[in-house]
């Protein structure tokens, strides 16, 4: 599904070297965590990966489902099914939440060459996905994210992406700043997309969020490198050990 090859990238403002040598294989089908130490580039693979302005790729490659995906426009990388919540998920002032999702789905839609939904069909689903996340009415409404509490922006980046149907998603810390309930119900909103046709790719600090999404791999970050690969017993090591112990193994 994704497959990352020898990925460097720097800043374009700066020479300094983020990402030195990325190598990694998600499965159709299959959750992968990255863990890391702050600094170490997590978030940065996963703008460079959507696209986000910035960043130089100076050698490298990575695509989704054999398309090139460093070729393409931040909103063709979406179109082809790539899907990125981000830590710190944007307020759109003025533009209410549904008019939001309705926009984004049949731009998708059209891309795909598919039907527009009808406005029906569309509140329908979004209804009932909306009520699985314990959104409520009144924040389908509200201009896209003003006002939320950092849980309920954190909810609706799932709504988003349970509406937006990609073959890849990618969670950047989507955990950070949610108290327990809040963590269970973005899981389990998580756990109700995971199929066999859909990858994800789950970013986290803290392995608690592993104990509601499980992943098939994980995968230690360090200095821009993936340096550890392992399964679910790695992100257990993480929360008893820390960092230390892994990367002077790797060292
Ligand atoms: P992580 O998500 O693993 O905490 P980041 O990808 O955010 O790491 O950052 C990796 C490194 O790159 C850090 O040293 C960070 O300070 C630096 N960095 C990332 N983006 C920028 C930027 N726009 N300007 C300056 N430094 C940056
Ligand atoms: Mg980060
Ligand atoms: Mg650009």
């Amino acid at each position: 599904m994704l497959e990352i090859k020898n990925l460097h990238v720097k800043l374009e403002e700066e020479e300094k070297q983020i990402l030195k040598g990325v190598n990694l294989t998600v499965e159709a089908g299959k959750v992968h965590a990255i863990m890391g130490p702050n600094g170490s580039g997590k978030s940065t693979l996963s703008y460079v990966l959507s696209g986000r302005d910035g960043y130089e790729v100076t050698d490298g490659e990575a695509s989704l489902d054999g398309e090139d995906l460093l070729d393409l426009e931040p909103e063709e990388r979406a179109a082809a099914g790539l899907f990125l919540a981000f830590q710190y998920p944007v307020e759109i002032p003025g533009v209410g939440n549904m008019t939001f999702l309705r926009t984004a789905v049949n731009a998708q839609r059209k891309s795909r060459g598919e039907e527009e939904l009808s406005a029906a069909d569309f509140l329908k689903v979004v209804r009932e996905r909306a009520k699985t996340l314990k959104i409520d009415a009144d924040m389908l409404k509200r201009p896209v994210n003003v006002g939320f509490s950092g849980g309920e922006k954190k909810r609706n980046e799932i709504l988003q992406m349970a509406m937006l149907e990609p073959k890849m998603c990618i969670l950047d810390e989507t955990d950070s700043g949610l108290d327990v309930d809040a963590m269970k119900l973005v899981s389990e909103g998580v756990n109700a997309l995971r199929s066999e046709g859909r990858s994800f790719l789950v970013i986290t600090h803290y392995q608690r969020l592993l104990d509601h999404i499980k992943p098939d791999v994980v995968h230690i970050m360090a200095n821009g490198r993936i340096v550890k690969t392992g399964g679910p017993e790695l992100a257990l090591e993480v929360e008893n050990n820390g960092y230390a112990d892994i990367l002077a193994e790797v060292e």
